[in-house]
């Protein structure tokens, strides 16, 4: 038998992850606060009814939640996991939180109890294939520890001390919200100028978005957008990415224009749909012009 974890989380990702830490021969005890989603884990893994009864007894504490919010009260709500933390056991959160948040819930756990960031990159395909990159900010004392543990779930980077895993996952978010609002804004151009939509996929899918357009080309041209990475959680993101600049003293405009678009996106309704849907969004805008545009192109005589 492997290593003794309790995984509180069972979201899109964090389903998928504690799956594979089952599999891999771990001890795995599962919380979620809608019960019905631990039912598929029911068969690999054990079912407990507070985060308080998942931790105890376990030598790794892992966590893949929503948002900072839903850390603080799966931590330190009603039968939370912080109060049940003894000394020697350790809480890797893998939620996307950012750096003050997770130094926050760290520094107000019970003496003893060490807590690591290890946010991820990479979806639900990635999670469920145990290739997610791995940030973490770690003391040099437990990353063996952590890098054992995690490596089911994919390659383990340590990138600096507590906190420095969740700053990286701000800055690779950045990029990546950043570059799929820039993909929107494209497309829409692009259909503005009255080119081809099927060679423009084409020609950005060799841009330096490729990587972007590649994994996201099939929801926009389909307009339909079934979540790996929920839009809600893609706008938290770059807000918290936009919170962090601000606090910094930074003005990141293009980081704040995205955050612009994002919460156009969810104010349209579309937070459970993919962050993709913010190329619907960005579209909408010139829905109307389009035919005069495109009658404009190269007009003669
Ligand atoms: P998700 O499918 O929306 O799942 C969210 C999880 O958080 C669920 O287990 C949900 O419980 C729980 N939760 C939300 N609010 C809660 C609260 N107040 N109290 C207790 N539990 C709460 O999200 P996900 O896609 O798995 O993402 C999880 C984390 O990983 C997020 O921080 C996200 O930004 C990050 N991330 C996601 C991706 C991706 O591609 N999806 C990639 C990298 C990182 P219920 O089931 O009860 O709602």
């Amino acid at each position: 038998m492997g290593d003794k974890i309790a995984f509180l989380g069972l979201g899109l990702m964090g389903s998928q992850m504690a799956k594979r830490l089952a599999e891999a021969g771990n001890d795995v005890t599962v919380w979620n606060r809608s019960k019905e989603r631990t039912e598929p884990l029911a068969q690999v893994a054990a079912v407990a009814a507070t985060p308080a009864s998942a931790v105890t007894g376990a030598e790794y504490v892992i966590t893949m939640l929503a948002t900072p919010q839903a850390v603080d009260e799966v931590a330190f709500g009603g039968d939370g996991l912080a109060a049940a933390l003894v000394p020697g056991q350790l809480w890797i959160d893998m939620s996307t939180v950012g750096p003050e948040e997770f130094c926050h819930a760290a520094a107000r756990l019970p003496e003893g109890v060490v807590a690591v960031d290890a946010p991820v990159r990479g979806s639900v395909p990635e999670a469920r294939e145990g290739r997610l990159q791995i940030f973490v900010g770690a003391d040099d004392s437990v990353i063996d520890r952590v890098q054992a543990v995690l490596a089911p779930l994919g390659p383990v980077r340590h990138v600096g001390p507590p906190g420095a895993g969740a700053s990286m996952k701000l800055v690779v978010n950045l990029a990546l919200v950043s570059s799929m609002v820039v993909f929107g804004e494209a497309v829409t151009l692009a259909r503005v100028l009255g080119l081809d939509q099927g060679v423009v996929m084409d020609v950005l899918g060799e841009s330096p978005i490729g990587p972007t357009v590649r994994a996201k080309r099939a929801n926009v041209e389909s307009s339909s957008f079934p979540p790996n990475f929920k839009l809600a959680l893609a706008t938290k993101d770059i807000v918290l990415v936009d919170g962090a600049a601000a606090q910094a003293g930074l003005d990141l405009p293009v980081a704040a224009a995205a955050r612009v678009w994002m919460e156009d996106a969810l104010a349209q309704g579309s937070g459970e749909l993919d962050f993709s849907a913010v190329a619907a969004t960005i579209a909408n805008q010139v829905v109307e012009t389009v035919e005069a545009h495109e009658a404009a192109v190269c007009a003669t005589g």
